[in-house]
């Protein structure tokens, strides 16, 4: 996978949505789909701010086998019913192989994530799928563990892949993780993939979301994910890392002045000849 063999970088397409061009890609929505009101409200919030996937778990990895371990198939057609109505594809974490025919009839973006990422047979079975998958860095990987990661999906005959940066674990305490920045531009020259920032796991915090999401775009990422949740007070995963709706907008409105500082835009689709004047 590395840079020298493809010098123009893949180019991973989401729908209509392509990742890895010259268009920024952000992807938002609740870590876990917790019910239909929930997730079309935080659909729609994204999708007015101007989000171009939407995410939501389903199946959710989490630390204590007590904590809500998610909705399963039953949100699966809740978040596929509420992004039809606004129109987004979507991205889900699939925790394992088995999933996978179910996911595909549902999801446009199968995420492996951090606790899975040297999950091998995993990601084997990733590497016969014809999706795009989204891999994000181990938490406590280095960066040659998450490009060799990807190499299996790669290997398989999947080259649809997305990396994505979510912090890793350091000595640090008051982040949740450490947001490794440098690691963008690492994985950015060593590989053709596509690379994104996930500002929400990587800080745990939503006062530090905002910077670290411009901050993410000035070093050359190609997107962003977010978690956004209406309520996060309520919300049953990772409400303390929540955007509201208003916060994420206000990043959002944002994010094209840091992007034209780096001769980027966020992504577009493309419009018809006629509007262009073409
Ligand atoms: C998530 O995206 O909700 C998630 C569980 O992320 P990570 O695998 O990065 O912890
Ligand atoms: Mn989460």
């Amino acid at each position: 996978m590395a840079r020298a063999w493809k010098p123009e970088g893949t180019r991973v397409r989401v729908g209509q949505v392509e990742v890895g061009g010259p268009g920024f890609v952000v992807m938002a929505g609740p870590c876990a789909v917790e019910g239909m009101e929930q997730t079309e409200q935080t659909a729609a919030a994204v999708a007015a701010a101007g989000a171009h996937i939407l995410r939501g778990g389903v199946f959710k990895p989490r630390t204590s086998p007590y904590s809500f371990q998610g909705m399963g198939e039953p949100g699966l057609r809740v978040l596929a019913e509420a992004a039809r109505k606004v129109g987004l594809p979507i991205v889900s974490e699939v925790m394992e192989s088995t999933q996978l025919p179910l996911m595909e009839d549902y999801v446009d973006v199968l995420q492996v994530g951090a606790r899975n990422m040297q999950n091998f047979p995993l990601l084997r079975a990733l590497g016969k799928v014809r999706k795009p998958v989204l891999l994000k860095r181990g938490l406590a990987a280095t960066i040659q563990e998450w490009l060799l990661a990807a190499e299996y999906v790669l290997d398989g005959g999947n080259d649809q892949v997305i990396l994505c940066e979510r912090g890793i674990r350091t000595f640090e305490t008051a982040t949740r993780n450490t947001l490794d920045l440098a690691a963008v531009a690492v994985a950015k020259q060593r590989t053709h993939l596509p690379v994104i920032v996930d500002p929400s796991h990587a800080t745990g915090e939503p006062e530090l979301i905002q910077p670290m999401a411009l901050a993410a775009a000035a070093a050359g990422a190609d997107g962003l994910m977010i978690e956004v949740h209406p309520r996060p007070e309520q919300a049953l995963c990772d409400g303390q890392q929540a955007l509201t709706p208003e916060r994420f907008q206000q990043l959002m409105r944002r994010l094209p002045g840091v992007l034209s500082a780096v001769d980027r835009h966020l992504w577009m689709p493309d419009l018809p000849a006629h509007v262009v004047g073409a």
